[in-house]
């Protein structure tokens, strides 16, 4: 970091109201990161300071820089009724959007581009380059001092690939749009400001009082899980009160199967939080002996059958993997997203791009060199310690 450098971040400081001393400090404590390359004008935080939460991002503009807040994080419903009984007490009905499930990014515009940020704060490359592709750019001529909030949803992602969607490479579903302080617009104003601007959204599948909405929502949860879409988010249309979101048991299922894949990589709080789900689910939903039999069936499944498939695919001499696929139209690109996956310690094999008309899609190799170690070590004789 250069002198100059040092006395910006310390105007910086006058923005979010912090004291200079407090950012040359944080900074050191590497608590506020540099990002790299030609994305240096960006530094995320790396936890929370005070209101600023985990991955809001600085950015430099002129002599000063501008905060552009995190996503929060959202609080789940285990118990549909008497969850929303108790949050939304004070309101009169809910909206209900559909939680889709791909890869949360943030979107700005600096320096006449698109730049993406994921939740943690960092640029990604491939998710700029396809927000610059997939969002009308007027918007952020018209509204610069908005933030575009959105899931990244469909087959070619290097995150979470899904195909449930009728999505053929990738689109950007918008669900929030935000001051850069993180204030949100009031739902209906920001699906009409959205929709003026022709951007794909996530579908508003109801507003109800809130009296009969637990039930309602358990229907449309139903239905969901039948196509194994992944739930619902449920939201105060002021957007005062925090949102709230549920999921189905499929969803809870599908992430189970590809947690224990690579069981040895999967955080044991992200597996075991899953179960708890399911248990608070079918109690609340009263269901019948046959119901219990297929969730368990279900749940068990999704727990043992790829565990089998990892063990059985390391004695035939495989390595445990993620494939994942990207699509993009400059070449560059793929140079760019191989260089951020590697700086955040991934161990990844990309394929030679392959031309299809005017874009170019890689196949990413994500290897799970744990799982596969651990795997190896117990099938030629360790001992679990
Ligand atoms: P957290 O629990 O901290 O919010 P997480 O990554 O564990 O984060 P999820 O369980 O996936 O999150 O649920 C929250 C995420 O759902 C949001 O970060 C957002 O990316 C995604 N999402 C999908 N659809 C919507 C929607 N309609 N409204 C708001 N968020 C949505
Ligand atoms: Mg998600």
């Amino acid at each position: 970091m250069n002198r100059e450098n040092e006395t910006d971040i310390g105007k910086a400081a006058e923005s979010p109201g912090l004291p200079p001393f407090r950012f040359s400090e944080l900074l050191e404590k590497k608590v506020i990161l540099q990002d790299w390359g030609e994305y240096e004008d960006f530094f995320r935080f790396s936890s929370n300071v005070g209101k600023i939460d985990e991955g809001s991002v600085l950015v430099k503009v002129g002599n000063g820089f501008e905060l552009i807040q995190g996503f929060p994080k959202i609080k789940r419903a285990i118990m549909l009724a008497p969850a929303l009984k108790n949050h939304f007490k004070d309101i009169y009905s809910v909206a209900v959007e559909e939680k889709m499930n791909g890869y949360n990014v943030r979107v700005i515009e600096h320096k006449g581009e698109l730049v993406a940020f994921t939740r943690s704060g960092h640029v990604c490359p491939y998710s700029s380059e396809r927000s610059e592709h997939l969002l009308e750019h007027d918007f952020f001529k018209d509204y610069p001092e908005y933030v575009v909030y959105g899931e990244m949803v469909g087959p070619d992602n290097p995150y979470v690939p899904k195909d449930i969607y009728g999505v053929e490479s990738l689109d950007f579903f918008v669900f929030d749009i935000r001051s850069r302080e993180g204030i949100p617009l009031p739902l209906h104003e920001r699906r009409e400001l959205a929709s003026d601007y022709g951007f794909t959204q996530v579908e508003l599948l109801g507003e109800f009082e809130l009296g009969e909405a637990a039930d309602r929502i358990r229907e449309i949860i139903t239905e969901l899980g039948k196509k194994e879409h992944e739930g619902v988010i449920i939201k105060d249309p002021s957007m005062i009160l925090q949102p709230v979101k549920y999921t189905t048991s499929q969803t809870n299922c599908a992430d189970l199967r590809h947690g224990f894949r690579f069981y040895n990589e999967s955080g044991k709080d992200y597996l075991f939080a899953r179960v708890v789900r399911e248990g608070f689910q079918s109690v609340e939903w009263n269901e019948s002996e046959e119901e219990i039999k297929d969730r368990c069936l279900r749940l068990g499944e999704s727990i043992l059958r790829p565990m089998r498939e990892s063990i059985l695919r390391v004695q035939e001499g495989e390595r445990i993997r993620d494939d994942v696929r990207i699509r993009v139209k400059d070449e560059s690109t793929i140079d760019r997203f191989r260089m951020y996956l590697e700086r955040l310690g991934l161990d990844v094999i990309f394929s030679p791009p392959e031309r299809i008309g005017d874009e170019y899609v890689v196949n990413i190799r994500k290897m799970n060199r744990s799982t596969t170690d651990k795997t190896l070590g117990i099938i030629e004789g360790q001992l679990w310690s």
